[in-house]
């Protein structure tokens, strides 16, 4: 989503430049940074159940691939517009050079309402949209995988798609599959849990105890549910959820589970029973200890930010922050856990799903988890001890890290030709 004042790319290139001033990288390597390698942008021209064909706008981002094939998911949504794909597609580049994981970045979207179209009108677009951008992904070039408005069922499409085209089976084309077609376990509830591992850690750090201390979270998809329930089964209280239709308040805490049940069969968690309710947007002024947007972008902004009370920020969705609102958590002291480390669970547990398909393998949920606990303790301490050594926000050292480490993989391959 791109607000009028705030264009996530353009604070991209921004970003970029601030670290470059700060640690004196290659210019060369601060400008490649600013430009996505390859743009793909297709209509896609779908069937409706009407017999009407209606055209989609899509596109697919690739941005980087110095440190491995390019990754990152497929969104749909009626806001996605070209400049927030590029934006995704540089955060996947940064994110998996955070956790160290050998991708690159990359982003699909396609502009359309899923939650206006029936199931067989997705399915007609998910492999329409696929077969037009079949050159350019594949399992050694480009992997994609779930993100808003998208799901396991989006992922099998585009593998059947792909696989149908080019006459056998290949899992590895995608992550966040269904278990049945090579899905790893844990792929699911691998971003929430991700993201609580992260403020697990950085509740350790000033001290805040984890049991009992109050949540709120902002977006009740696959993310937010998934670190809702990891945060209640860490001991938290989920004080407060929302969603498009609303939000709802109990000081006691709600069951993260009963709460999703109750938003499958309405459609919303408003006016789920012994609640408060009050509108989506009032989240951001609850007194509670951790907040947790797991929504879209740009919606912690200089308008709000001033009214937050939590502790810990842990961003479990993509840019939920402005680079105004930023600076003033940072001013305010309010411990803010980046999304390029925060909800960098999710490609983790997908290069583990890639490196099982690749194996023809199947890992453990216990495996995993011990795996992907590992890695996120690992990013989130380096990030740590930038910050503290420099006396930085934990996203400028999260930046630092990354685009060292890009630096460093960019000067070692060279320049082609
Ligand atoms: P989703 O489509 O499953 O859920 C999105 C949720 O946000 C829905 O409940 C929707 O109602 C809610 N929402 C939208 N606008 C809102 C608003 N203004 N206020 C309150 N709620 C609002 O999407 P998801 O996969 O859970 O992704 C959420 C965020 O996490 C995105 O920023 C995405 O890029 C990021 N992310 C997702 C993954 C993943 O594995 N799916 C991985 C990393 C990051």
């Amino acid at each position: 989503m791109i607000s009028n004042s705030v264009n996530p790319f353009e604070e991209v290139k921004k970003q970029i430049d601030i670290i470059k001033e700060k640690i004196g990288i290659d210019p060369s390597v601060a400008e490649q940074l600013k430009h996505p390698r390859q743009i793909i942008s297709v209509s896609i021209p779908i069937k409706m159940d009407n017999d009407r064909v209606d055209i989609f706008m899509g596109h697919r981002v690739q941005h980087n691939m110095w440190r491995g094939p390019y990754k990152g998911g497929i969104r749909y949504h009626p806001t996605v517009a070209l400049d927030e794909v590029k934006a995704l597609a540089a955060w996947m580049t940064f994110k998996t050079s955070v956790l160290d994981i050998p991708y690159g970045g990359a982003k699909g979207g396609v502009i359309c309402n899923p939650k206006k179209m029936s199931e067989d009108e997705l399915e007609r677009l998910t492999r329409r949209y696929t077969s037009m951008i079949i050159d350019v992904i594949g399992p050694f070039k480009d992997v994609p995988a779930p993100d808003v408005g998208t799901d396991s069922q989006t992922m099998s499409w585009v593998m059947d798609t792909y696989s149908s085209i080019k006459g056998y089976s290949i899992p590895e084309v995608v992550t966040g599959k269904p278990i049945s077609l090579g899905g790893s376990f844990g792929r699911e509830g691998a971003t929430g849990l991700g993201a609580a591992i992260c403020t697990r850690n950085a509740a350790k750090k000033i001290g805040l105890k984890l049991r009992g201390a109050r949540v709120a979270v902002q977006g009740y998809g696959k993310v937010g549910f998934w670190s809702a329930k990891s945060l209640d089964e860490m001991g938290c209280k989920i004080i407060a959820i929302s969603d498009t239709g609303g939000c709802i308040v109990n000081k006691n805490g709600v069951n993260p589970d009963k709460v999703k049940e109750y938003k499958l069969k309405t459609g919303s968690v408003y006016e789920y029973k012994g609640c408060k309710n009050i509108p989506s947007d009032d989240i951001f002024e609850l007194d509670c200890d951790i907040l947790v947007p797991a929504a879209l972008e740009n919606c912690i902004t200089d308008k709000n930010c001033d009214a937050i009370k939590a502790k810990i920020i842990s961003e479990s969705a993509n840019g939920p922050t402005t680079p105004a609102a930023d600076q003033a958590l940072f001013e305010k002291k309010i411990f803010v856990i980046p999304d390029i480390l925060a909800n960098a669970g999710g490609v983790t547990v997908s290069y583990f799903e890639w490196t099982q398909n690749l194996n023809r393998d199947r890992w453990s949920l216990e495996n995993i988890n011990r795996r992907l606990e590992e890695r996120m303790n690992i990013a989130f301490d380096g990030v740590y001890k930038v910050q503290k050594s420099r006396d930085e926000s934990m996203r400028t050292a999260a930046y630092i890290l990354a685009i060292k480490r890009l630096e460093e993989a960019h000067l070692k391959l060279g320049l082609f030709p």
